[in-house]
């Protein structure tokens, strides 16, 4: 498959909302990938396969060159070192926001506020640019848990509708950023795929409207 391009989904919302997007570029698996437990993913272009993985996995595949292209959401681009790749298209799918939250009022505590997240260096980066010093606890899920059972007492993560913070006594403080995924390339694979790439992005552009 090396003449051929291999492209990595985040799994959950983001495949949900890139297959259709994939099938108005003219891009289709062969099978479901909602209905098997299988990995790779043959498609109606025979030079073309998709893989289905962890959302954080995504950068990293396609940054050592496991996969040619990727569509990742932006808050794990933003948490990983996606200045090796390129990002040439916003997919406008998925879209949410990443958003300081907490328990209704500004917490008053004696030392630093405990900030409990997935996103650890987007977290770092916030705080540090506002001057202040927090503590950053890091979590891999059900972050408005955290403040709930007093392990902290802010926490970072994505908000969407806002019904997960409200049916956890919690509510938005500031919107750190807005989210939607990305389409990303490996800067190799650009170069050395380029007549099956670029024609593939100018069609998802389209796509994506
Ligand atoms: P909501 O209750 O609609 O605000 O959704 C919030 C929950 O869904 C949180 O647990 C988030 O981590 C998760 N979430 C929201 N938007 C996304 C997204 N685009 N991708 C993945 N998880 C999301």
């Amino acid at each position: 498959m090396n003449n051929g391009i291999t492209i990595a989904i985040s799994k959950g919302r983001i495949l949900d909302e890139s297959l259709p997007l994939l099938a108005r570029a003219g891009l289709e698996p062969l099978e479901d990938p909602g209905t098997t437990r299988k990995l790779v993913f043959d498609t109606n272009h025979d030079a073309v396969r998709l893989i289905i993985i962890r959302a954080a996995d995504v950068p990293t595949y396609v940054l050592n060159g496991g996969a040619d292209l990727g569509i990742a959401g932006k808050d794990v681009l933003m948490e990983c070192d996606s200045d090796n790749l390129y990002e040439p298209l916003d997919l406008k799918i998925a879209c949410c926001r990443l958003m300081l939250a907490g328990p209704k009022g500004i917490p008053v505590t004696p030392g630093r506020l405990r900030v409990a997240t997935k996103y650890v260096s987007t977290t770092r980066d916030y705080f540090a640019e506002k001057g202040q010093q927090v503590e950053i606890i890091k979590l891999y899920g059900s972050m408005e848990l955290a403040p709930v059972l007093g392990l902290s007492d802010l926490i970072v993560d994505l908000v969407n509708t806002g019904n997960t913070l409200k049916e956890n006594g919690l509510e938005p403080l500031d919107n750190i950023a807005d989210i939607s995924s990305r389409l990303i390339v490996n800067k190799a694979s650009m170069k050395m795929k380029q007549e099956m790439i670029k024609p593939f992005i100018a069609r998802l552009a389209g796509a994506a409207g």
